[in-house]
């Protein structure tokens, strides 16, 4: 469950300011009552009465500055009038191209000549509720320590990007993790760490989860040891009501759903053998399941992002999660695991892969090439990898890779975590000669939470490459 690169650009993708308009506010109709006594609605439409009055001033007048303009457009933006903040924006970078504020507005709105506009400006989302829906994950998900374990090493499904999908699998482990091992490793998490340490122990890393019929029993297991619990699953499964109310009255705090698109055509694409239909039902489900039960798990659905799949797919499944209250997340889809990644980067591609690049809207190759010339981009050394610095996995097998992405054998620090003190793993994993790879081809997993700065021009110019209604003229391939 590791394909997914969390790109944290939440601020690339302005919805909330998507939001349908309430009409069009005419400038005959500005009111000529006090505005202390107006409503905030009515009191919206003036001004947004007067920014179009002073929208039409500015643009018959040679003389309008980009000063002026940019007041305005960002009226307009806040406002929810997309289409004139997008002619705004557009009249400030005709008088000062290197205008960053303007720049970067564009960058995140749709273009104008976009022939699905009309239908994406009348989509609307709860931004508040999402906004907390965020919040109440993001405390859920967190950790000072945290653990992905995996109660099995299989998965029903065979996403090309993943390594479970590949002939690398032969040499993973594909298991059921016993009860009683868990019970032991929670056991020896516990001994480990000082008390008061927050530890989050999720039930995933190269498997499926809800394929272990004990999953129930692992998550009470956790939350009795006083660890957070997270699980991820594409949930593409035949689940009873009662066997959803057994895994998610067992308490776990957060729940991420996997998928790729709003219909089988787009989403079997990633997720092959997968039937969104099936994940569809069970996303009601879980809703229905939460409200029964009064639970308040924290759900999120990451949508996988390729080239094949923004566009209406993304918006139907963004609608669909907010009908649930569901927090909607996305990121880039990339290669599994780090091995393959770093192979890519280098150039060397398996033929069982090819396909999968063409698919991908960032390859490591890309990304290779992309930091070496982002201005401002340091490369982090390997020693201080978000993925081993406050993180470790353990297979189904009990063995312990030298992070979450890797799924080599030869690159496990203990065939046993049971067997090896916490502080000696930690040791092996901070010597580990395969981590000099990614530092050499500044793997995204390094360098995960620098993406923000680096990527929103590259986000854009890829979106809009793949016939997405975010990036502009700005940003032109
Ligand atoms: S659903 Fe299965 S095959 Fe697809 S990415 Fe997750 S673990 Fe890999
Ligand atoms: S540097 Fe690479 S191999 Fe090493 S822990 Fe980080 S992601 Fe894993």
């Amino acid at each position: 469950m590791v394909p997914y690169v969390e790109l944290n650009v939440a601020g690339a993708f302005q919805w909330g300011a998507l939001e349908p308009e309430e009409g069009t506010v005419a400038e005959s109709e500005v009111p000529g009552i006090s505005a202390m006594r107006r409503s905030e609605e009515s009191a919206m439409a003036y001004r947004n009465a007067e920014a179009m009055s002073a929208f039409r001033v500015l643009c018959d007048s040679e003389d309008s500055t980009a000063e002026a303009f940019l007041t305005l457009a960002k009226r307009f933006h806040a406002s929810g009038r997309i289409r004139e903040a997008i002619v705004a924006y557009q009249r400030v970078l005709e008088r000062d191209p290197a205008n960053d504020a303007a720049g970067c507005a564009l960058g995140q709105l749709p273009a104008l000549d976009n022939p699905a506009l009309d239908e994406l400006l009348l989509v609307s989302f709860d931004a508040q509720g999402e906004a907390e829906r965020t919040r109440h994950f993001a405390k859920a998900v967190s950790g000072d320590y945290i653990y992905n374990i995996d109660p099995v090493g299989a998965c029903n499904l065979r996403c090309p990007s993943c390594a479970q999908s590949r002939s690398m699998a032969r040499g993973m482990p594909h298991n059921q993790m016993t009860l009683k091992t868990f019970k032991s490793i929670l056991a020896k998490i516990a001994r480990e760490h000082p008390k008061g340490r927050v530890i989050a122990v999720n039930l995933f890393n190269w498997g499926e989860a809800f394929l272990h019929k004990d999953l129930p029993a692992f998550i009470r297991a956790t939350r009795a040891a006083g660890f957070r619990c997270g699980l991820s699953t594409n949930l593409n499964h035949a689940l009873t009501v009662q066997r959803l109310e057994e895994i998610l009255g067992a308490g776990p705090d957060v729940m991420r759903i996997s998928i790729s698109g709003f219909t089988n055509q787009t989403h079997q694409q990633q997720h092959a053998r997968g039937d969104i239909n099936l994940v569809k039902a069970n996303m009601h489900l879980v809703r229905h399941v939460l409200d029964r039960l009064g639970l308040n798990i924290a759900i999120e659905v990451g949508y996988l992002l390729y080239r094949h799949n923004f566009g209406q797919d993304f918006v139907r499944v963004r609608q669909l999660c907010d009908s649930l209250c569901f927090r909607f997340d996305y990121g880039f889809s990339t290669l599994t695991p780090i091995e393959t990644l770093q192979a890519s980067a280098m150039g060397h591609i398996e033929d069982e892969y090819a396909g999968v690049l063409d698919a991908l809207l960032m390859t490591p190759l890309d990304w290779f090439h992309w930091t070496a010339q982002a201005p401002g981009f340091v490369a982090r050394p390997a020693s201080e990898c978000p993925l081993k610095t406050n993180m470790i996995a353990i297979n189904s097998d009990g063995s312990v890779p030298v992070c979450c992405a890797s799924a080599l054998p030869e690159n496990n620090v203990a065939t046993d975590y049971l067997q090896v003190p916490f502080e000696e793993l930690e040791q092996r994993r901070a010597n580990m000669a395969s981590c000099a790879a990614c530092e050499q081809v500044r793997s995204v997993f390094l360098n995960g939470d620098k993406l923000e700065a680096v990527a929103k021009e590259f986000i854009c110019k890829r979106m809009n490459a793949a016939g997405a209604f975010i990036g502009s003229e700005r940003y032109p391939l």
